[in-house]
């Protein structure tokens, strides 16, 4: 596996990270992002622990941009008590939380001066977005209509030569939940966007106009 030119540190930091990307899509989404940076910050919309945001951050401090990551941080719906992916060390107060994680990753890795969190729902966020953005990570809730509402409110701020990523593109149902494949279908069939790149479940589109 190539490290290209990402910091070690950084590496190992996401590696110790609670989350669900491998190391492997971090430093491409790094080496993509890198390129597209001149254009703007960057937007991550689902950062749970701070795994992905640690490569997307890490690219920001190299290209001295900031880096916006919309969370609620109460976890998705499959994170919840109960659910297949609950983590009960991520409970705080009685509830699931994960803040303090993120920000202590964040932190660690000494990015948290790129990093601009902001701690509501991406629905709510979207609705008064103004900024155009170099990037669009969208990887929150999995539900249709939380990723379709992603794409609605974010994707018309990336700037023409900027990046729209999903994570969690399965074609096969067997393999994953359906949403973000049906929103990137819909994305593809979208004048504006073109593909660039794919790795794992990880898909980049360029935006053309
Ligand atoms: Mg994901």
């Amino acid at each position: 596996m190539t490290q290209s030119l990402m910091p070690r540190q950084f590496f190992e930091i996401a590696k110790q990270c609670k989350g669900f990307f491998s190391q492997q899509e971090g430093l491409f989404l790094y080496e993509k992002l890198l390129p597209v940076l001149h254009l703007g910050p960057a937007l991550e919309i689902g950062s749970y622990c701070g795994k992905s945001s640690v490569f997307m951050a890490a690219a920001c401090q190299q290209k001295q941009r900031l880096l916006f990551c919309v969370d609620h941080h109460q976890g998705s719906e499959e994170h919840q008590v109960g659910e297949a992916y609950h983590d009960p060390e991520l409970i705080e107060n009685g509830c699931f939380d994960t803040f303090s994680y993120f920000k202590s990753t964040l932190k660690k890795a000494k990015l948290d001066k790129w990093v601009i969190p902001i701690v509501a729902p991406s629905q709510r966020v979207g609705s008064v977005w103004t900024t155009p953005l170099s990037a669009v990570f969208i990887d929150g809730s999995h539900a249709y209509e939380s990723v379709k509402s992603d794409y609605k409110c974010f994707a018309k701020h990336i700037v023409k030569g900027g990046l729209l990523i999903f994570h969690d593109i399965f074609e096969n149902p067997e393999e994953g939940g359906q949403a973000p494949y049906l929103v990137y279908k819909e994305a593809l069939n979208d004048l504006h966007f073109k593909q660039v790149h794919q790795l794992g479940c990880l898909r980049f589109l360029e935006k053309l106009m």
